[in-house]
């Protein structure tokens, strides 16, 4: 079958405390990610797209075999407005976010305010080699300062990004979680919506009218419920996250009754990459197999703007290509247990894992 794509990921985020990037040198955060990305592709995922941390260095290493790892789109560092999600200064900080240049943290995010600093932050991203644009524009449960339906950017700044992405052939993927957050961005144009938590019929059928995809990501808040507080996450974040993991498979029966295209991601942090294929199982209460293989390949593919070339067994496709001891139509277990059974893996036609031999 075709090779996996995970259209969320943050192959950067090697903490899970994502404050604790602060005092990484940019330098280990991207080789910690090495083992990340090298587990992904072991799992089958040949293409993942980055909503936040990885830069362009990152994929030409990827592309150059310099880091062994599925192939990589990338944003740059996710867009926020002043305490918003990813403005991860303490409240007693008051200077910029990081340094600006040498902390993992710096390379997560960009912290700014007003249609020129939008434009400013959506060109910079895009000259340094973003294929897309990631925008923050409602609370989330990693930052433990943002009320989780506050709305984050104004219509005029979300619609500026829109429009400097689109005018350079790129798009712009929002973190939302309420309708009314979900709505806004995707009145403004917003092509892809990350999360999507706490969707209602409306907004899904919004979604659906406009063409706009869904990306939920259930197998990171399922993950932070077991793994949590034993991993040091804060209350104020546990109590977020139980919000968003009650409504989370619910969303997906609203987005599959408005026909939605979903997305298939997963959002995993730090020590927790590794159940990245559980997002197939819980899923799977909703979603049949077929439509789960195809939410991670064709539609993924179409997401990344790669229609007929990525997640497709076809002629003039790309050959990333992925063998399964068995038949994932009828059996999704096949997928988990960290890629065990999937014996061969072969990325643009070069085989990069291969235990039949
Ligand atoms: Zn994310």
């Amino acid at each position: 079958m075709p090779g996996l794509i995970d259209a969320h990921v943050h192959v950067m985020i090697s903490e899970l405390n994502i404050g604790k990037l602060k005092q990484m040198p940019a330098t280990l955060a991207a080789l910690r990610a090495g083992p990340i990305l090298s587990g992904m592709l072991d799992r089958g995922f040949t293409t993942v797209r980055d909503t936040g941390g990885a830069d362009h260095g990152l994929k030409e290493a990827l592309a150059s075999g310099v880091v062994r790892g599925p192939r990589l789109f990338i944003a740059g560092r996710a867009i926020s407005q002043t305490g918003g999600h990813v403005d991860y200064r303490e409240r007693t900080e008051s200077g910029p976010v990081g340094c600006g240049c040498c902390s993992g943290l710096d390379l997560l995010c960009a912290v700014v305010d007003g249609v020129p600093g939008m434009l400013a932050a959506v060109r910079e991203q895009l000259r340094q080699g973003a294929d897309h644009i990631k925008l923050t524009v409602s609370g989330g449960v990693a930052s433990p300062h943002d009320p989780l339906e506050s709305l984050q950017f104004t219509p005029q700044e979300i619609s500026a990004a829109v429009q400097a992405a689109t005018d350079w052939g790129a798009y712009v993927c929002a973190h939302a979680y309420s309708s009314a957050a979900i709505s806004r961005a995707l009145d403004c144009g917003v092509r892809s919506i990350e999360h999507g938590n706490m969707i209602d019929a409306k907004t899904a059928q919004q979604a659906a009218e406009q063409g706009a995809f869904v990306v939920p990501t259930l197998v990171t808040y399922d993950c932070l419920d077991r793994f949590g507080a034993e991993l040091g996450m804060s209350e104020a974040s546990r109590a977020k996250n139980t919000k968003v993991l009650q409504a989370g498979v619910a969303s997906l029966e609203i987005c599959k009754a408005a026909g939605v295209r979903l997305g298939f991601g997963t959002d995993l942090l730090g020590p927790l990459h590794e159940h990245q294929s559980r997002e197939f199982l819980i899923r799977s209460e909703v979603l049949t197999p077929a439509e789960l293989l195809r939410s991670a390949t064709l539609t993924n593919a179409s997401l990344l703007q790669r229609d007929g070339q990525l997640g497709i067994v076809a002629e003039g496709a790309v050959a990333d290509l992925i063998v399964v001891d068995g038949d994932p139509l009828s059996d999704l277990a096949l997928l988990q247990d960290g890629g065990a059974h999937i014996p061969l893996v072969m990325q643009a036609g070069s085989i990069v894992k291969n235990a039949l031999l």
